[in-house]
């Protein structure tokens, strides 16, 4: 039921937005992709997406701190495949330091990158999605979202604005055939947890063997990473028509770390 439908997907070059990107091209959308790689790892990918079922796979380009760059990617996007039917903004970034040293210039790229862009695309998809009465936003927040841990000031912040932004649009589009969700996932199984771990051991002091088990897998009663597949899974079902009626929510996929 996803065949033909044109999805744009931030960050998809590494991690759960590349499992998202190659989950959407198995279902035959027509995908237009942003993410920072080498020329050539992009080509690769393209390529892959091919492979795997989309029918159109094109890197449209942005540096996501840059909001005339993000305007450029949605328009660029819909010149080239039209009104875009799923949006995912799934890039983001994180860093990892005590408030009170925390890099003002950290803090800016966080909520740039993690809140302002997923503002920026919507607001420049939305008027296609409007027009054409269909529509799918899914943003990738984080249990984060939902719940804090110490040193994230800037990610905590920027996810719970993406909650609240999701739950905003969603009200504003609802009548219109637009759902707008959030996914909230624990720990998955990614370049970018893999970077954390070294950085949450550098700021409390002790070894990256007892950050994964003492600190994140804590959070998390299962125990286990999440794989990048179980969240493109779920991207793959809120686009899908049976979670018609599925907006302004904030979805957990966390091994139950908002149980507690
Ligand atoms: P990742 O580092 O593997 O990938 C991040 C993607 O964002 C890459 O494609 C990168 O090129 C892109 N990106 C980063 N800065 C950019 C910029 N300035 N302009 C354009 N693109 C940029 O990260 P990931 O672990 O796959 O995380 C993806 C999303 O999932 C993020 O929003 C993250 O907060 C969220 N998330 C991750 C986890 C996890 O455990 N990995 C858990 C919950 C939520």
């Amino acid at each position: 039921e996803l065949e033909g439908r044109h999805a744009l997907v931030t960050g998809a070059t590494s991690g759960i937005g590349l499992g998202i990107a190659m989950a959407l091209a198995r279902h035959g959308c027509r995908l237009s992709f942003s993410g920072l790689g080498e020329a050539e790892d992009i080509a690769e990918l393209t390529q892959d997406l091919v492979e795997a079922g989309a029918p159109e796979a094109d890197h449209v380009p942005a540096d996501l701190l840059d909001v005339a760059q993000i305007e450029a990617m949605v328009t660029a996007a819909q010149r080239a495949r039209g009104a875009i039917d799923i949006l995912v903004n799934n890039a983001g970034i994180q860093f990892v330091s005590p408030v009170q040293d925390f890099p003002v210039d950290r803090w800016d790229a966080i909520i740039a990158i993690n809140l302002s862009a997923v503002f920026h695309t919507i607001r420049c998809a939305l008027p296609g999605m409007i027009d054409a009465g269909h529509g799918r936003v899914i943003n990738i927040a984080s249990a984060h979202a939902l719940r804090a841990s110490p040193y994230k000031a800037a990610y905590v912040a920027a996810k719970h604005g993406v909650a609240g932004l999701t739950k905003t649009v969603a009200l504003e589009v609802a009548e219109q055939g637009i759902t707008v969700n959030a996914i909230a996932p624990g720990y998955v199984d990614t370049p970018l947890v893999r970077g954390q771990v070294a950085d949450t051991a550098k700021a409390r002091g002790i070894s990256e063997d007892d950050v994964v088990r003492d600190v994140m897998l804590v959070a998390q009663p299962t125990r286990r990473l999440i794989s990048v597949d179980e969240v493109a899974s779920m991207v793959a079902w809120l686009a899908g028509d049976g979670a018609a009626s599925v907006t302004g929510t904030v979805l957990p996929m966390d091994g139950g770390w908002t149980a507690r």
